[in-house]
């Protein structure tokens, strides 16, 4: 088994390296700003290193929480999977460090927050902001689904953004991978969760709360969520407690605004098709189909990085 954190071997003789090496730096080699947000086993904070002026989001984990919440395996997939992946639309992974109590990642610090507050903040979202976003996600969506991964933990409070406004996956951990990655990360170094419900209610597809093997449908399945949500400011599916939110899922029971445009319901409805095979993004098509819906009219999906992103709340 691979250690979170250190650049160890899985089998006799295959040495596993990594981009973001483990330092030997220490958490007083860090200047401490605000603190960016709180995850269920970790905290995240603004870190200056003080010998370079390097800023960096410090993810800090309780290792003996960690241990006792049953997430060792998460954290191993968040690290390995980090170390492999390379697009603008991921938050790096730069360094890990540990000590006694904790480990820390080195992330890319995203000033932007979380797209959940951008959402919150501006009631609900325009059209040309909701596309652009998508038109984001979509992008780094096709990368990491050809890396033979899916996210599975797809929602506005995971999709963060820079100061200039572009989109940013993070937390990984719930990710499986399909396909084994050139790191040596296969499934079978983590738990297999592939029939069990990982995720959160609101954005949980109806096949996999149905306990079916996840596919890189659920991903789209979520993606039609959050496009429902920037547009109409709440997600579609929300009941009174996390089953009635389930039996909605279950049953697709929503009702898409008047006020959507034709090719929002349109493509909303495609996404959230209870036959995951049937969503645009996975069928035979590939991301053709999604890229090329009229949705996405105006889309240059090669100059997106480039283009300038709606401005933030
Ligand atoms: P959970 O496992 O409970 O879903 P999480 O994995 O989303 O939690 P973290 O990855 O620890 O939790 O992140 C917690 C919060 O910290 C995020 O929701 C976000 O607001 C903030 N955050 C995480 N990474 C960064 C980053 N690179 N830049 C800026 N803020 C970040």
């Amino acid at each position: 088994e691979c250690a979170p954190s250190t650049a160890s071997s899985c089998k006799p003789g295959s040495k596993l390296t990594f981009r973001a090496p483990q330092q030997p730096y220490t958490y007083q080699d860090f200047a401490y700003g605000r603190l960016l947000g709180m995850g269920s086993y970790s905290k995240v904070v603004r870190a200056k290193k003080k010998d370079s002026g390097a800023e960096f989001a410090l993810k800090i984990m309780d290792k003996k929480h960690i241990t006792k919440e049953n997430k060792v395996a998460y954290v191993k997939m968040e690290r390995l999977i980090l170390d492999h992946l390379d697009h603008p639309g991921v938050v790096r992974l730069f360094f890990t460090f540990q000590d006694t109590h904790n480990l820390y990642m080195g992330l890319e610090c995203c000033h932007g927050g979380e797209l959940f507050d951008q959402i919150r903040r501006k009631g609900r979202l325009s059209l040309e902001e909701a596309r652009f976003y998508a038109a984001e996600i979509v992008d780094v969506l096709e990368y990491i689904h050809g890396q033979g991964l899916i996210h599975r933990d797809l929602k506005p409070e995971n999709l963060l953004l820079t100061a200039d406004g572009h989109i940013k996956v993070a937390d990984f951990g719930s990710a499986k991978v399909t396909t084994p990655l050139q790191n040596g990360l296969s499934d079978a170094q983590a738990d297999d969760k592939s029939c069990t419900f990982v995720g959160t209610a609101e954005y949980v597809s109806p096949e996999v709360l149905n306990g079916h093997p996840v596919t890189i449908g659920a991903d789209l399945w979520a993606l039609g969520c959050i496009i429902y949500q920037m547009l109409e400011g709440r997600p579609p599916f929300k009941g009174g407690s996390e089953y009635l939110t389930f039996q909605k899922v279950l049953a697709k029971d929503l009702v898409i605004p008047s006020h959507f445009p034709s090719a929002a319901k349109e493509l909303i409805n495609k996404l959230l098709n209870l036959e995951p095979d049937k969503r645009p993004g996975a069928g035979p098509a590939g991301y053709t189909a999604l890229k090329s819906h009229a949705f996405f009219s105006g889309i240059e999906w090669l100059k997106l990085r480039q283009s300038a992103a709606p401005g933030l709340a």
